[in-house]
């Protein structure tokens, strides 16, 4: 028998996800501390009440509510729309998967903005769905939406944006948004880092059939192991996702856990102000290595409103296509001495490093060592 003949050939085509390490495996490679700045998760940990609640909660015998009442009421009143626009997801991932899953026949296409999130090409490509990218700008990664229209085809079903982007940290406009509602796909727009920007679109849901923002617990709140995060949908799309999702998506530990973050809002809004703070203060620090430019290589650190930091690194000279890139050696430097970045191995970030914003302490440690090396 052979398997493989039974297997989907697309998927038997298709590129894995590269995920990072899971934080076990990082500590056994370092000899001291280790300080992970490459997931963008949370220094701070969840509010406490969390742990208390998690541990007091009696009923893990019992299967979850699937319509998730509890959650979607007390997410109509943190976000402001109604709970028939809400739905809950393992994760923000999950709803990216379903909303692939409720549009995307084999063939049909989605259109990205890269660089960007890489779970839309991946829930795209299980559900036999083809990617178009349409390369950011160069100088800042600002959208192309003139070339997304540009590429729009009659297989077009969905476009997804972050804004936040991830890696690049900038969001996207009211104005350029309507521009892509206009093109009557179904715009999903992932605000997996709103708590840091400020800046939304879910007020404009409920204003248009085509318009859908995804957001987490995992990075503002702490809980990215828990699996939560939700969406704001038009009714219509919400009541399909509501249907085709698996009754028990999301599980008791994690709802408990959403509760008791939502019924402790100040302490969780003090971690995200001091993650901005560190945000802006790593960004000044960067820039500073980035005018010692009397070095070889330096650091271009790009604006952020998110809790990372995407800098490209500058160099005199070209390397010679033997060498390995700088970014990607200073990447490995780093995590000689138990610092963890993100590098991305695609051609438009080769030359680029992505630093999540950690605590003041980690800001020094790395820059201390980000000045030797550059
Ligand atoms: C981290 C991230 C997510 C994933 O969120 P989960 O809720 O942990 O699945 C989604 N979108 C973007 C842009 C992210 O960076």
């Amino acid at each position: 028998m052979n398997i493989k003949k039974l297997v989907r050939p697309e998927l038997i085509a298709m590129k894995s996800y590269t995920p990072i390490e899971p934080v076990e495996i990082l500590v056994q490679q370092v000899e001291g501390k280790l300080i992970k700045l490459d997931g963008n998760e949370n220094p701070y940990g969840c509010s406490p009440k969390v742990s208390q609640a998690v541990a007091d909660y009696p009923y893990y015998h019992i299967y979850p509510d699937p319509e998730q009442r509890k959650l979607r009421e007390a997410l109509q009143e943190y976000t402001g729309v109604d709970r028939q626009h809400i739905v809950c997801g393992s994760g923000s991932d999950e709803l990216i998967d379903l909303v692939s899953r409720l549009f995307l026949e084999p063939g049909d296409r989605i259109i990205t903005c890269s660089p960007t999130f890489g779970m839309y090409p991946f829930s795209a490509e299980v559900c036999g769905g083809r990617v178009i990218e349409v390369p950011r700008k160069d100088e800042d990664f600002a959208l192309d939406i003139a070339g997304v229209k540009r590429a729009l085809d009659k297989r077009t079903k969905v476009i997804f944006i972050a804004s936040p982007n991830n890696p690049t940290g900038n969001i996207i406009e009211e104005q350029e948004l309507m521009e892509l509602v206009d093109t009557g796909r179904v715009v999903v727009i992932d605000e997996a880092y709103f708590e840091f920007s400020g800046v939304t679109m879910a007020g404009l849901v409920a204003a248009y059939r085509n318009l859908i923002v995804l957001r987490t617990f995992s990075k503002w709140a702490g809980l990215a192991g828990f699996r939560i995060g939700y969406g704001i949908f038009p009714v219509e799309i919400a009541d399909y996702l509501m249907k085709i999702k698996q009754p028990y998506n999301v599980n008791a530990a994690a709802q408990v856990a959403v509760l008791a973050s939502l019924s402790d809002l100040d302490y969780l809004h003090g971690n995200v102000n001091k993650i901005i703070t560190e945000r802006e203060r790593l960004f000044g620090k960067l820039g500073v290595i980035a005018s010692g430019a009397k070095q070889s290589h330096w650091l271009k650190p790009y604006p952020s409103r998110a809790n990372f930091i995407l800098c490209s690194l500058c160099c005199d000279s070209e390397p010679t296509p033997s060498e390995q890139s700088p970014a990607k050696e200073i990447w490995r430097q780093l995590q000689q001495r138990g610092i963890f970045i993100r590098y991305f191995d695609t051609p438009r970030l080769k030359d680029c490093l992505r630093i999540s914003v950690g605590r003041p302490e980690d800001t020094d440690a790395l820059v201390e060592a980000l000045k030797e090396m550059c």
